[in-house]
């Protein structure tokens, strides 16, 4: 696969795009393209492994978060959790939360019974994990040791997705990793409901996010990466636990190109305003905090 290939369809055919513009990085500019042969969106052209891995850490690294909104965002995020987890069955079983951040999700595991596994990049986060007894099995999703294939009963891969240049590399790995009847936990922001409240082009069009799924290609995708989608919420967020697929069947998929396009052009004219407004916003807001970084 090049790097301008679909990453749901494998198609070469791209049609219209949205640049957008990102205060933290000046001279980066980039453009999301949607696919006109499914309707998937994603930067095109790709960028590198190493833009991508210097993006996540400017903004996942907590750098530009205060920790007040750090912790609501962490209660929210547990919250949610909780709400779509807690019918399982977790006693015993063995969850691997890969992207975890700071491990905000271990409570909710310990509480289950389960154990507790943690797939992190960034050294400060992963540290905070083993402080809280969390086991890390390696810094990288392709990087994980052989002998933690057929492991885990749960795979928690949320809000990671949309950060990854090749995500069907990624669902073959996790594919591995679950045991035979094992479920994948995966969430993601919903193209087809682009959250606008901070804008278009200057916050749901965002550098750290490289694919930008609508809930008929994340499905197309989880079922050619051999998964079988047996939950599907299509909100805000999707929402999906999947099972490892025992045999061989493959669908027909929908060409999503007319209806994502409409629902991004609507977007885009809808936060014209906001996003000039916005952009003005975050640029004083880093300064302030640039300020109170150096003055540290
Ligand atoms: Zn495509």
């Amino acid at each position: 696969m090049t790097e301008n290939n679909c990453s749901v369809c494998n198609s070469q055919e791209w049609g219209k795009s949205y640049s957008y513009f990102s205060p933290l990085n000046e001279k980066y500019k980039a453009k999301v393209s949607l696919c006109k042969v499914c309707g998937h969106g994603q930067i095109v052209p790709m960028i590198n492994a190493q833009r991508i891995s210097y993006n996540n850490e400017m903004f996942l690294g907590g750098k530009y978060i205060s920790s007040n909104e750090r912790e609501k965002a962490k209660n929210k995020k547990l919250n949610v959790l909780k709400e779509r987890l807690s019918d399982l069955n977790l006693t015993n079983k063995k969850v691997l939360d890969i992207g975890a951040g700071e491990g905000w999700s271990i409570p909710f595991f310990n509480s289950s019974g389960a154990k507790y596994f943690a797939i992190e990049p960034i050294d400060s986060l992963a540290m905070k994990i083993k402080k809280t007894s969390g086991i890390i099995i390696s810094s990288d999703i392709f990087e994980v040791n052989k002998k933690y294939e057929s492991t885990f009963d749960l795979v928690v891969f949320r809000h990671i997705i949309e950060h990854l240049p090749e995500p069907a590399k990624a669902l073959e790995v996790i594919n591995r990793l679950l045991v035979d009847d094992g479920l994948l936990y995966i969430a993601a922001p919903n193209a087809s409901f682009p959250d606008l409240k901070k804008g278009f082009s200057t916050s749901f069009l965002r550098p750290v996010h490289v694919q930008y799924f609508n809930s008929p290609n994340l499905v197309r995708l989880l079922e050619l990466s051999g998964f079988v989608v047996t939950t599907l919420d299509d909100g805000k967020e999707i929402y999906i636990l999947a099972q490892k697929k025992k045999n061989n069947t493959s669908g027909k998929y929908q060409n999503t190109y007319d209806k994502q396009k409409k629902i991004f052009d609507d977007a885009f004219l809808y936060s014209l305003k906001k996003d000039i407004y916005c952009n003005f916003k975050q640029m004083i807001k880093i300064c302030l905090l640039k300020i109170r970084f150096l003055k540290k």
